[in-house]
C-alpha cells in the first residue's frame, strides 16, 4: 500500500502538499484495487470454461461412453470454446479501448441504412428466439459517428434485449431528432433490471444474474465496452428500466 505521512508544520503550503500527495496516494491504492479486481475477474472468468472443456474431454475419452453422449459432449466443448473466444475477443477490445490504440473514425452517413444493415445481421438470433423488432427510423437522417463502432454498440444492445427479453415480446428501436441531437432509443419488453444494479450495469464482469447470463453466452462486459464506445464519441447513454416490464436505452448523439 502507498502511504504518504509529512509533519503538517504550520507551514500551510506544506500541508497543500502533504494532502495533494495523500490523494494522488489514495488515487493510485484504489487503481491498484480496482486492477487486481479486474484480473481476479478475468483469471475466474477464463477458468469457468476451461473446467468444463476439461471435465467433457476427460469424460468423453472414456471407452464406455455412447456415441450420442460422445456428440452431446463435444458439443458441450465446442460452445465453451466459442464462449473463451468471446471473452477474449471483448477483453483485446477493452485492452486497445485502454490504450488508446484504437481511433474512432467519424463520418456521416444515414443512420437508417446502418440501421438496415444491423437488422439482418441480427434478425435470424431474434426469430430464433421469438422476439420481434421492430424499427422506427425516418429517412435520411444522418449521423457523425465511426461506422463500424456505432455497428458494434447497436448489435451489443440489441443483443442484450433479446437476451434477457422473452418470447412473443417486442423489441423497439427508434431515431428521433431533438434540436441538433439524434436519440436512439432501445426499448425491450425483457425482465428488466433492479434499480439498485442501475448504476453498476457499465462495469467491466458485472451480471445481475451470473448463471443465468453465461447460459445466454453473455460475459459481462458487452456494456462496458459500449459505454466506452459511447464515451470515445462523446456521447451520452442512458437506461430506464422497469422489472418485469422491460428496459429502454437512449443514446443521444451529436
Ligand atoms: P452480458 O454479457 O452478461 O450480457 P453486459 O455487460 O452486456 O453483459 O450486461 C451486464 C448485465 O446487465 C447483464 O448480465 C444483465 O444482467 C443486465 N442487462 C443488460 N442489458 C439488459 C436488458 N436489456 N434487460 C435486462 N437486463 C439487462
Amino acid at each position: 500500500n502507498f502511504s504518504i505521512q509529512l509533519e503538517n508544520s504550520s507551514n500551510d503550503e506544506l500541508g497543500e502538499l502533504a494532502d495533494s500527495i495523500q490523494s494522488l496516494a489514495n488515487e493510485l491504492n484504489h487503481l491498484k484495487t480496482e486492477r487486481n479486481e479486474f484480473l481476479a475477474s478475468i483469471s475466474h472468468e477464463l477458468r469457468t470454461p476451461l473446467t468444463y472443456i476439461k471435465g467433457y474431454a476427460d469424460v468423453a475419452k472414456k471407452d464406455h461412453i455412447s456415441m450420442t453422449d460422445r456428440v452431446n459432449y463435444l458439443n458441450i466443448i465446442t460452445e465453451e470454446v466459442t464462449k473463451l473466444t468471446t471473452l477474449v475477443t471483448e477483453l483485446m477490445e477493452l485492452a486497445q479501448l485502454d490504450n488508446n490504440t484504437f481511433t474512432i473514425q467519424k463520418q456521416w452517413f444515414p443512420i437508417c441504412d446502418s440501421l438496415k444493415k444491423i437488422s439482418t445481421i441480427i434478425l435470424p438470433s431474434f426469430q430464433e428466439s421469438g422476439i420481434t423488432l421492430r424499427m422506427i427510423c425516418p429517412e435520411n437522417y444522418q449521423i457523425l459517428a465511426d461506422p463500424i463502432r456505432f455497428e458494434q454498440i447497436l448489435i451489443n444492445l440489441l443483443d442484450n434485449a433479446r437476451k434477457y427479453s422473452p418470447r412473443g415480446t417486442i423489441t423497439t428501436v427508434k431515431v428521433k431528432k431533438e434540436n441538433a441531437d439524434i436519440k436512439i432509443s432501445i426499448q425491450d419488453e425483457g425482465k428488466g433490471i433492479p434499480s439498485k444494479d442501475l448504476p453498476f450495469i457499465f462495469e467491466r464482469f458485472y451480471r445481475i444474474d451470473k448463471s443465468r447470463s453465461r447460459e445466454l453466452g453473455g460475459t459481462g462486459l458487452g456494456l462496458s465496452i459500449v459505454k466506452e464506445l459511447v464515451d470515445a464519441h462523446h456521447w451520452k447513454i442512458e437506461i430506464a428500466s422497469e422489472i418485469n416490464k422491460g428496459s429502454t436505452i437512449t443514446i443521444t448523439a451529436r
